[in-house]
């Protein structure tokens, strides 16, 4: 059986980065992942153009229950650590309202000098290796494959991400390994995903796309709110706006099984209720045609929002339906169609300073396999770079 100082399960942003780190302080490492390359959701992210980084980088903008470990990981290694290890190793990168990119605007080129990197330290990796198995004895782990390939270590990294693109490599497999091992696990349910709807509105509106307002409302509550882009699909909505709200409904329906799950869209937030109502009242004064009454403040098909609804000659119906327009949430997508993962491993039982479990000795958790979610805009792979890069160097 093979040895080593340290196994990382996970050649994902986290896992390479706690490889990078390990290594640098001449730990014999090994990555071990059960595709037959590695990177492969860095490939796909942001839309193949990789949001690396945001520059408005603290704790503020990833879920309430992370938010003291993300702060504690950023004190060490945050935005300035993450922008020098990149310009090290040979990424030139730019940033766009805060959001920072490679000057390549292809993510082909972070996984590139971070391949790059791993090379010139030597880090061996171990494809089509899938854990199946990690067990603990006299204070060795041993990793074993579905193979049955095994290693054995001293200390163990597992970056081995959430549940969200599955076919990118990511599909929650090592929860119940690490759940076998004394940890919680908070039950992961999909982020950043579109909603499902049982309204006509969203099939005779689908492709449209909008900027609109959009709050999300659970038990009458509005839990949280976003403007973006609103798209309407044959199953119900989607767009940046959607995805910004739909951590929380997610929770609500997936984790806490809420039913009163609504979502208030305002279709035209450049104008105010006052100004949009007396527009309507003139228009309505003038005598324009029904199907007209919104043209030019909204595109021509969305005359299909007074569908069977008796508010014709009324200005204040028509603005308050346009304005806050109610739809009744069914289900999110799944994880298919999910960029992110809520949930996972609770971080009550990692230690703050350096990732380690709180009950197994010598074993760190790095990356979204954590129960740690961060906004669109570069949030989750500055958590993947930060939390790998402290895992990796507090070995
Ligand atoms: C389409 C898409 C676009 C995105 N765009 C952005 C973006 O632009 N900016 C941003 O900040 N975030 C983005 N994200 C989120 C971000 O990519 C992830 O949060 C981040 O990559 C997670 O890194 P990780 O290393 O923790 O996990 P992953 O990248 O998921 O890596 C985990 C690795 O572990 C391996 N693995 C899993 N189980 C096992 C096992 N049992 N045995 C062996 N190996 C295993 C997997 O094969 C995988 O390679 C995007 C996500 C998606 C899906």
């Amino acid at each position: 059986m093979q040895k080593l100082d340290t196994v990382i399960i996970g050649g994902g942003a986290a896992g390479i980065a706690a490889a990078i780190s390990a290594r640098r302080r001449n730990r014999s490492v090994v990555i071990c992942d059960r595709m037959p390359k590695i990177g492969k959701k860095i490939l796909a992210s942001g839309n193949g153009r990789c949001n690396l980084l945001n520059e408005r980088l603290d704790e503020s903008f990833y879920n309430p229950s992370g938010r003291p470990l993300v702060k504690s990981i950023f004190e060490k290694f945050g935005k300035e650590q993450i922008l020098n290890l990149f310009q090290e190793i040979g990424l030139q990168t730019y940033s766009e309202d805060g959001r920072v990119f490679p000057r390549t605007n292809q993510s082909s080129s972070v996984v590139k000098v971070l391949e790059m990197e791993l090379n010139r330290l030597s880090v061996p990796i171990e494809l089509n290796f899938e854990v199946k198995g990690i067990s603990r004895s006299q204070g060795m782990f041993t990793v074993t494959s579905k193979s049955g390939k095994s290693i054995e270590c001293e200390k163990l990294i597992v970056a081995a991400g959430g549940r969200s693109y599955p076919a990118l490599g990511s599909d929650g497999s090592c929860y119940r390994m690490i759940a076998n091992l004394g940890h919680k696990i908070v039950d992961p349910v999909p982020a950043a995903v579109p909603i499902v709807l049982k309204e006509k509105l969203c099939h005779l509106l689908q492709g449209q796309k909008i900027a609109a307002r959009v709050k999300a409302i659970v038990n009458q509550k509005t839990v949280c709110e976003s403007e973006g882009d609103l798209l309407f699909t044959n199953y119900g909505l989607s767009g940046t706006a959607i995805l910004d709200v739909s951590e929380d409904i997610s929770v609500a329906i997936n984790r806490q099984k809420i039913n009163d799950v609504l979502v208030s869209v305002d279709m035209v937030p450049f104008m105010n209720r006052d100004t949009l109502k007396l527009e309507i009242s003139r228009r309505i004064k003038d005598r324009w045609k029904t199907e007209d009454l919104l043209a030019g403040i909204l595109p021509n098909k969305f005359h299909f929002v007074f569908e069977g609804k008796d508010m014709v000659c009324d200005p204040e119906k028509i603005t308050n339906t346009v304005k806050s327009r109610i739809f009744k949430v069914v289900e999110t997508k799944r994880w298919n169609e999910a960029d992110f993962t809520a949930g996972g491993i609770d971080i009550k039982y990692v230690k703050q300073e350096t990732l380690e479990s709180t009950v197994v000795k010598g074993l760190y958790f790095a990356g979204e396999i954590l129960d740690v979610c961060g906004k669109r805009g570069g949030y989750n792979l500055a958590w993947a770079w930060g939390s790998g890069f402290t895992a990796g160097r507090t070995l």
